[in-house]
């Protein structure tokens, strides 16, 4: 693993939103939406983050692609720190790294047809020499995802959810991207649809060698699209490590949690458990000292109060918990 390339890379990466008060002014307190991620992901990989609504993963996707600005931290692509880019440089940054996102409906103009649609972000980078040019390369993209180009001047509420989501993604591979950070792109479709969509996700990384950033809440999907999976709690990365090593023998006690809610694919074992957390949920304004998970971890003992657990290696992955590997 160590001789792969690192094509996106967080140090300390950090976001606080500052709380308002009744009268819209801004208090003291902050939400710790995202706090001191450190993360690496790999030139041809799909690393998918998961965890419960609010845990911080689509917040930390979108500091990725500095959609949003992050408190502090730094942000390397291509090994090179990002973190303080202007718009004009970042422009060059994002022929590189596109998003796809969970909506296809809302994320498509209604107004602009297919063409124009797909056809956007070769004209503000003004790839294409002419018209024709740009035409062609559009049709190109539409057979890449499985959308007959004749359906080229048809408006987004012509097409299907799936169809739309194609779109989207012909879009997205329309400058010939490295990294695509898909925000939970199968969430809003039927599951019939949504393997074909993910298997097309699939194709299009092999036959582009392209790199994936997943954000999802259902492990499933996960399970079936990722080389490593990331998992977050409040804020703060639990656990990194290979997918099967993670499917297969999870160590951080939320991972889990998270994995027996999982029913099972075998109709024989059918739900793993349905284990449900208990415990007072934590707040990110005022989250537990020590780690952020005790308030609802069944092994917490008095040292999780006192130190915050660091991630550190056990085997070949990262754990944050004070018992893991013990
Ligand atoms: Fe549970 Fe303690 Fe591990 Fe946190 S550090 S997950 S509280 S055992």
């Amino acid at each position: 693993m160590s001789e792969r390339e690192i094509l996106l890379e967080t140090r300390n990466l950090t976001k606080e939103y500052p709380l308002k008060n009744s009268f819209g002014i801004r208090g003291k307190q902050v939400v710790h939406a995202v706090s001191g991620v450190d993360l690496q992901i790999f030139a041809g990989e799909t690393l998918s983050l998961v965890g419960e609504s609010g845990c911080g993963k689509s917040t930390l996707g979108r500091m990725m692609t500095r959609l949003i600005e992050p408190t502090k931290g730094q942000l390397f692509f291509e090994g090179q720190d990002i973190t303080g880019y202007s718009d004009r440089e970042m422009s060059r940054v994002y022929q590189k790294i596109q998003m796809i996102f969970q909506d296809p409906y809302a994320s498509l103009d209604p107004r602009m047809k297919a063409r124009r649609i797909i056809e956007e972000p070769l004209v503000t980078h003004k790839v294409c020499k002419s018209k024709e040019e740009r035409e062609k390369r559009v049709r190109e993209l539409m057979g890449m995802v499985g959308i007959r180009p004749e359906l080229i001047d048809r408006y987004p509420h012509q097409f299907s959810g799936g169809q739309r989501q194609r779109i989207g993604i012909a879009r997205a591979l329309a400058l010939n991207p490295r990294l695509m950070v898909c925000d939970e792109p199968v969430s809003a479709l039927d599951v019939s649809i949504q393997s074909q969509i993910l298997n097309l996700l699939k194709d299009l990384q092999e036959q582009f060698k392209l790199t994936y950033l997943f954000i999802s809440h259902d492990l499933g999907v996960v399970h079936y699209i990722s080389d490593r999976i990331c998992v977050m709690f409040l804020g703060k990365v639990c656990e990194i490590g290979k997918t099967e090593e993670i499917y297969g023998d999870p160590l951080h006690p939320y991972t889990r949690f998270l994995l027996r809610a999982v029913p099972s694919m075998d109709p024989e074992k059918g739900h793993k458990g349905q284990e449900i957390l208990t415990g007072e949920i934590p707040s990110a304004v005022n989250p537990p000292s020590g780690c952020r998970f005790r308030t609802r971890c069944p092994y917490a003992k008095e040292v999780c109060g006192q130190r915050e657990p660091e991630l550190r290696n056990v085997g070949e992955r990262k754990v944050a918990c004070h018992m893991a590997g013990e």
